[in-house]
């Protein structure tokens, strides 16, 4: 992998904890990095458990004070300098990615793009964490609502988006003056070691922001979650864990923001632009190899057009190209690892036993390891597991409906709230549809929702806060009332 790189000094295995970078050499415990798509190991790090995770957030708290002290503008310069470094190293932390992740090449400097969008946005926004003056109710009171950084903020990030799951939290933690302690997933570490690195070059003060490589998940959260010193939990992950943190972090009354799982409806409506449907449908369910919490997971066809859009579906999905992410025209990797391949294979088993037709893929890729084909499952029925489970894989069940009404039901019958799209033309249609889905994100006549400048986030058992847009500093930030009096 190194030789991959313009600037070999990015891929690192050593551990980040308050300023200092710590080899496998001085910890008990190492982990291997495994590549996904070769099996090889590109890095050996040191396991970091409680000890380590301890001092980060010592150091973290002496470190914010001054951090929160600066003036926004100062914030502001920083982090626009980390910004300028990840886009002028885009193509080396895409390499890192792809090489510890799998997702083709073009799709990985796609992410670190994005994330970097993130660093941009609460960069220009450090300078804008207004308050309030709200006129007194006595007339010698004055009245003043300060925002104030919450403190030191803990990070539990996932694998599918190793460098942006980690942006879209730190951008605005440091942009509003806090300081930021991130457990990434173990299977992929080194781009959030690489994008510490350019943070300490970009002038991110010592300590200000930690990376913990880690196999000790469930001790390094509960660590977050006890330690008084952390104000803040931020976790993207499963809707499982999500709970377990959310408990977990109730005896301290711990704010905290939970990007969790979903189960998106893609909704084709007759009078769609079925073209402009297929492609949606594409980018929602295929793109990441299906591994995002926004991927359309249920997609419900019109009686009208079903043969129709399936077909058109069908030839769209010969045409990915599955292999290794450093290949050239590839666009799809392997799934992450032998645990999500037993998951995407029981699911197809499951809807195939229950009268599902697959008319592409439905089977391991001949190329061995975790790649799976891609799939298009007809014929789904409610009671299958995919119904109500997120696939996290690249298959595409087709459910067939026929009324308004029922399908706004089939959509919403579920736990998840995250994400939900829909192809329709009638005006009347698209706002009362928009309306009636119990979803944070709905995507009318598009497949991709994701940007810097607008709220992602989900309700119901996707989770609570919102990351990006204007809103995206609230989760970092406390409201503090002053009332002066005797004026
Ligand atoms: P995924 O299926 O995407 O791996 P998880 O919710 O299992 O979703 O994992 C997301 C992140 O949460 C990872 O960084 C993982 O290491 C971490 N994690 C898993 N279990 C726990 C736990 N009990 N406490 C804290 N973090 C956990």
């Amino acid at each position: 992998l190194s030789n991959r790189l313009e600037d070999p000094s990015l891929l690192l295995s050593s551990a980040f904890i308050g300023g200092i970078w710590h080899t496998r050499s001085s910890a008990n415990k190492t982990f291997d990095v495994v590549n996904p798509s070769t099996g090889k190991v590109l890095a050996t790090l040191p396991d970091m458990g409680i000890k380590e995770t301890r001092t980060a957030i010592d150091i973290a708290h002496r470190a914010q004070i001054d951090w929160a002290g600066r003036t926004g503008k100062e914030r502001a310069g920083i982090l626009r300098n980390w910004f300028d470094l990840m886009v002028s190293n885009a193509d080396d932390l895409g390499a890192i990615l792809t090489a510890e992740m799998g997702k083709p090449l073009t799709e990985a400097v796609g992410e670190i793009l994005y994330g970097a969008s993130f660093i941009e946005w609460f960069a220009e926004e450090a300078k804008r964490v207004y308050g309030d003056v709200i006129p007194g109710h006595q007339p010698d009171k004055r009245i003043v609502v300060l925002k104030q950084p919450v403190g030191v903020v803990a990070s539990i990030t996932p694998w599918n988006f190793p460098n942006a799951m980690i942006a879209r939290k730190v951008g605005p933690a440091l942009a509003v003056g806090c300081a930021f302690v991130a457990k990434p997933a173990q299977q992929t570490p080194l781009s959030a070691l690489a994008m510490a690195l350019l943070a300490e070059r970009a002038g991110v003060p010592s300590g200000l922001f930690s990376v913990i490589p880690s196999t000790s998940s469930s001790k390094i959260g509960q660590e977050f979650c006890a330690n008084e010193k952390i104000r803040k939990l931020t976790f993207t992950g499963s809707t499982e864990v999500g709970r377990i943190l959310m408990r977990q972090s109730a005896d301290q009354i711990m704010k905290t923001s939970m990007e969790l799982g979903g189960n998106a409806p893609f909704i084709v409506f007759d009078d769609a632009d079925l073209d402009a449907a297929v492609e949606g449908a594409m980018i929602s369910k295929y793109r990441n190899n299906g591994q995002t919490c926004v991927c359309a997971n249920r997609i419900y066809v019109q009686a009208g057009v079903y043969e129709a859009f399936a077909e058109k579906l069908v030839t769209a999905v010969e045409k990915i190209k599955v292999g290794d992410g450093y290949t050239e025209g590839v666009t799809a990797g392997p799934l992450i690892d032998e645990a999500a391949l037993v998951k995407v294979r029981a699911l197809v088993a499951d809807a195939a036993s229950k009268g599902a037709r697959i008319v592409t893929g439905g089977a391991r890729h001949a190329l061995g390891g975790t790649f799976y084909q891609p799939t298009v499952l007809t014929n789904i029925t409610p009671d299958m597991a995919l119904a109500q489970e997120e696939i996290f894989g690249p298959v595409a069940p087709l459910f067939k409906f026929d009324t308004v009404e029922d399908v706004i039901n089939q959509a919403n019958d579920t736990i998840f709230g995250l994400a939900s799209y829909f192809y329709a033309r009638d005006l009347s249609k698209v706002w009362q549809v928009a309306e009636a889905l119990e979803y944070g994100m709905v995507g009318v006549n598009t497949g991709l929702i994701s940007t810097e400048v607008a709220p992602f986030g989900g309700v119901k058992q996707s989770g609570q806060g919102r990351e990006g847009s204007k809103y995206g500093t609230e989760d970092y930030l406390e409201m503090k009332y002053i009332c002066m009096g005797d004026i």
